[in-house]
């Protein structure tokens, strides 16, 4: 089986002191629950606070964004190749606010997943979905699409690194997560096109994660869905108590 993760979020939240009591707490909470892997995604300047106060707990550590050159002339980037000599494992690409935002393409998400790969980061890839979506095709259409763009050049050995999150973007931050089936047919839909793109074991084997309003109380009508493997966590996952909930009820 695929293990289990629950990720927290932390967006442009927490202040160093705060980053470390938040993982005091939750590491004395999730070192029951070992078959869930629990992850936690921060600004930069706060990765190397991060990564020394996890130290000696099954926690990982995530970045929430990175560039896709490792040195240069790239004034105010971030290098994969300098995140990952931190010891942080993962960083999380293509957030749904960082292409609204930063206006991210599906180019630019391709080419951080694969800088990231080369730099033995692991990327969360992040799929969103455009409320201008409307039609059932269109909106297997712009998932599809966007899975085949950020996959491109990635090799079948990489693919074991890689993790996917679907984050509706109507349901981030809006307190509303999606109906938990209807999550279910989109991840079913993500993990066929993988299949189709590589082959049916990479396919199986690939976490897809769920991501958008998760909270203790909807956490497990979406854990227990065939397809689903976790939860990408924003607001609810700000305060350490409910990130150990989270952990507790997805094992
Ligand atoms: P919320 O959990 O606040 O909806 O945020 C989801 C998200 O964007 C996680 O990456």
């Amino acid at each position: 089986g695929r293990r289990p993760i629950v990720m927290a979020n932390w967006k442009m939240n927490k202040l160093p002191d705060e980053a470390r009591a938040y993982i005091k707490d939750v590491a004395a909470v999730v070192q029951a629950y070992p078959d869930v892997e629990p992850i936690l995604a921060g600004q930069d300047v706060l990765l190397q606070t991060m990564v020394d106060a996890a130290e000696g707990t099954h926690i990982e550590i995530g970045a929430e964004n990175v560039y896709w050159k490792e040195e240069g002339a790239y004034t105010g980037e971030t290098s994969p190749k300098v995140v990952a000599s931190l010891g942080v494992q993962y960083v999380i690409i293509g957030h749904s606010e960082r292409r609204h935002y930063f206006r991210e393409t599906d180019e630019m998400v391709n080419l951080k997943a694969l800088a990231a790969l080369k730099n033995h980061l692991s990327p969360i890839i992040a799929l969103d979905e455009s409320i201008q979506v409307v039609s059932p095709n269109a909106h297997m259409h712009w998932i599809v699409n966007q899975v085949i763009e950020a996959l491109k050049g990635v090799t079948n050995d990489q693919m074991a690194q890689v993790v996917l999150a679907y984050e509706p973007t109507q349901a981030i931050g809006s307190g509303m997560a999606m109906n938990a089936d209807l999550a279910q047919k989109d991840l079913y839909m993500i993990r066929e096109t993988v299949s189709d793109m590589f082959n049916a074991e990479i396919a199986e084997n690939l976490r897809i994660l769920y991501g958008g309003s998760v909270k203790p109380e909807n956490v497990y009508e979406i854990m227990r869905q065939t397809d689903i493997d976790g939860v990408l966590v924003g607001n609810s996952a700000l305060d350490p108590d409910n990130f150990a909930e989270l952990v507790k009820l997805a094992h």
